[in-house]
């Protein structure tokens, strides 16, 4: 059975995409090596090179990593500022930030951290606020996109920056077959293996599938305001870093 997910409606999407990251978030980081091969920790860490958050300043640069689960972007950011960046990890599943909480203890990193349970497409927080927006394999799992990104406008200060890491499309002739046998087939099979369930990770799949191209996706975010957008592929494409300033 699938989740048929692009005939779901809109209204339900949420439930579904919950009811998943309520699910593994136990495993999540295990399975995100174990699917990966390793490859989103090098994807994670040329974003957060993107980013450059600066080690020096007047006043802490402060990022909101939305969608941020377990923390994985937010974590590289602090380190990566020297510890001087603060960054707000948001996302509107408490199991995932619980995860996060704990991880972030371990390291600690939480004195740079704060968790806030919220939804992508209306934020708690004021306009004009934060430097960077950040958001790796999120925004494919929000319902209503255009207003993840209007929200996402609307809290960076002028001069600030978006950036967005997503699954995109694969341009190599080759490399497209192998990735659609392994994502249709091994994909699930290894979610029934080792975690116990093979439909979450038929919901990844799917929701990959339905993701805009990186041309359209970067549309969406100039359709936003975003000035300056570009995107870089990453792994001929499997995922896709967009960036866009708000000016
Ligand atoms: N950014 C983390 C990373 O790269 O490891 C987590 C990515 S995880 C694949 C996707 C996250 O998006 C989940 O934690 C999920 O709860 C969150 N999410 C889904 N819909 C959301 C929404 N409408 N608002 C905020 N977060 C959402």
């Amino acid at each position: 059975a699938s989740f048929g997910f692009r005939e779901v409606p809109l209204a339900e999407k949420q439930t579904l995409v919950d009811d998943v990251f309520h699910k593994v978030a136990s495993r999540y980081d295990i399975m995100n090596d174990v699917m990966s091969g390793g490859l989103h920790r090098l994807w994670k860490d040329a974003m957060v090179a993107r980013l450059s958050p600066p080690r020096l300043g007047r006043r802490p640069y402060e990022v909101l990593d939305m969608a941020g689960g377990t923390g994985d972007i937010a974590f590289r950011i602090v380190e990566k500022s020297d510890r001087k960046a603060k960054v707000t990890v948001s996302d509107i599943n408490a199991s995932m930030l619980q995860v996060g909480r704990e991880r972030a203890e371990k390291r600690g990193l939480s004195a740079n951290l704060d968790f806030v349970e919220a939804n992508a497409e209306e934020l708690p927080f004021e306009s004009n606020r934060f430097d960077a927006y950040t958001i790796a394999f999120g925004i494919r799992n929000v319902p209503r996109i255009d207003k993840a990104l209007a929200e996402a406008f609307r809290v960076l200060r002028p001069g600030g920056r978006l950036l967005v890491l997503e699954f995109s499309a694969v341009d190599l002739p080759v490399l497209d077959r192998l990735y659609d046998a392994f994502s249709f087939n091994v994909i699930p099979l290894m979610g029934r293996v080792i975690a116990g369930d093979g439909e979450p990770y038929r919901y990844l799949v799917e929701s990959i599938r339905a993701f805009p191209s990186q041309e359209r996706f970067a549309g969406m975010i100039r359709d936003a305001g975003f000035a300056r957008v570009d995107y870089t592929n990453f792994t001929g494409g499997i995922a896709a870093l967009h960036s866009g300033w708000k000016i």
